[in-house]
């Protein structure tokens, strides 16, 4: 029985793979006795070693011996290893890292465990939030790519990395509400949970040494931060982009409260259009149990209420993504 090593070997699943021919081995199963008998005529199989099924997985993958398969693998993974130190950094962002891409006009977008919050005066390192923030930012590019909105999403790359289309980022972070909280809330005195009367689209100008302060279409149309054509552009996707998820959150108990999309050009000879850029998670959405109202998103980490990560966890799970 021959296997192919896949590209990214993993020296612990070779070695259960051998410790399972071990145990049928000495369980009496025949063909992992074969197995064995067919590299060792002489062995003991209702006792054979470790050793002796690590050698059969080795040849089984096309080495000579466990030693040759465990330094092909050892060389592999420090090769890409190395391929991965040398790829260039495009830019480091709070939550995010950006790499050149394999192709001209692409980047890989990693996504990290840190989170910030309040102009980065509050940070922390919650293990695992970048895998399922990858994995719910691809659910949702993918599902908004299905009903034609454009986004930079091309492909997942691996856990925690996902291959995008550069664009020029609109300084712009567009922010679309259905329910009040957080700053709308503190801003003018509302409740926190009123439904408003009709979803609401606003814009702040990203720029982290100005605190991202709100501004008005008059403001990005005379600063030339976008055109008119491309801020009813964003109003209208965005509205779109709110009309769908609502119905995608909701399907699975869940309310889509807010959140904040970014948007970039793409140029295509002379002309140029707006397309969806950056994440769409729990760190730029607020997502409420529909039921109960709990938080799921990164408000848990603002306010301090614990267990953040099981909050995204769960978002993802009820999406139906297999963490
Ligand atoms: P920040 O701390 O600036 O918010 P993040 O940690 O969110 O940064 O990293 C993502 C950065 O990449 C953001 O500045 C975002 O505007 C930018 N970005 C997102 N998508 C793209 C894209 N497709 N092309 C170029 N830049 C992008
Ligand atoms: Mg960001």
């Amino acid at each position: 029985m021959r296997s192919v090593l896949p590209s990214n070997p993993d020296l612990r699943r070779l070695r259960d793979l051998a410790r399972a021919l071990q145990r049928d081995c000495r369980s009496g199963d025949p063909s992992s006795q074969n197995r064995i008998l067919a590299v060792f005529p002489d062995a003991d199989v209702a006792q054979v070693a470790l050793s002796k099924a690590l050698a059969v997985v080795a040849r089984g993958h096309g080495y000579p011996s466990w030693p040759r398969l465990k330094a092909e693998v050892e060389a592999r993974r420090s090769l890409s290893a190395d391929r991965m130190a040398r790829r260039r950094k495009i830019y480091e962002g709070k939550a995010k890292i950006l790499y050149e891409g394999p192709e001209p006009g692409t980047l890989i977008q990693f996504f990290k465990d840190d989170t910030t919050a309040f102009d980065a005066r509050k940070r922390a390192v919650l293990e695992g939030k970048g895998v399922i923030n990858n994995r719910i930012s691809e659910f949702v590019m993918r599902r908004l790519s299905s009903i034609g909105v454009q986004t930079h999403f091309i492909k997942r790359l691996n856990l925690s990395e996902q291959l995008i289309r550069e664009v020029e980022i609109i300084p712009l972070e567009v922010v679309c509400r259905n329910i009040v909280a957080g700053s709308l809330s503190q801003r003018f005195g509302l409740p926190e949970g009123q439904t408003l009367p009709r979803p609401i689209v606003e814009f702040y100008l990203k720029d982290d040494k100005l605190h991202d302060p709100p501004v008005a279409e008059e403001h990005i149309a005379a600063f030339n931060w976008a055109s008119t054509q491309e801020i009813d552009d964003i109003v209208a996707l965005t509205r779109r982009i709110n009309d769908d998820l609502r119905g995608v959150f909701g399907a699975v108990g869940i309310t889509l409260v807010d959140f904040k999309l970014e948007f970039g050009r793409v140029r295509e000879g002379e002309v140029s259009h707006v397309i969806l850029a950056d994440e769409i998670s729990p760190d730029s959405c607020r997502l409420w149990d529909s039921r109960t109202n709990e938080k799921l998103d990164k408000d848990r980490f603002r306010r301090d209420l614990g267990d953040v990560v099981e909050g995204y966890a769960e978002v993802a799970h009820r999406l139906g993504i297999a963490l």
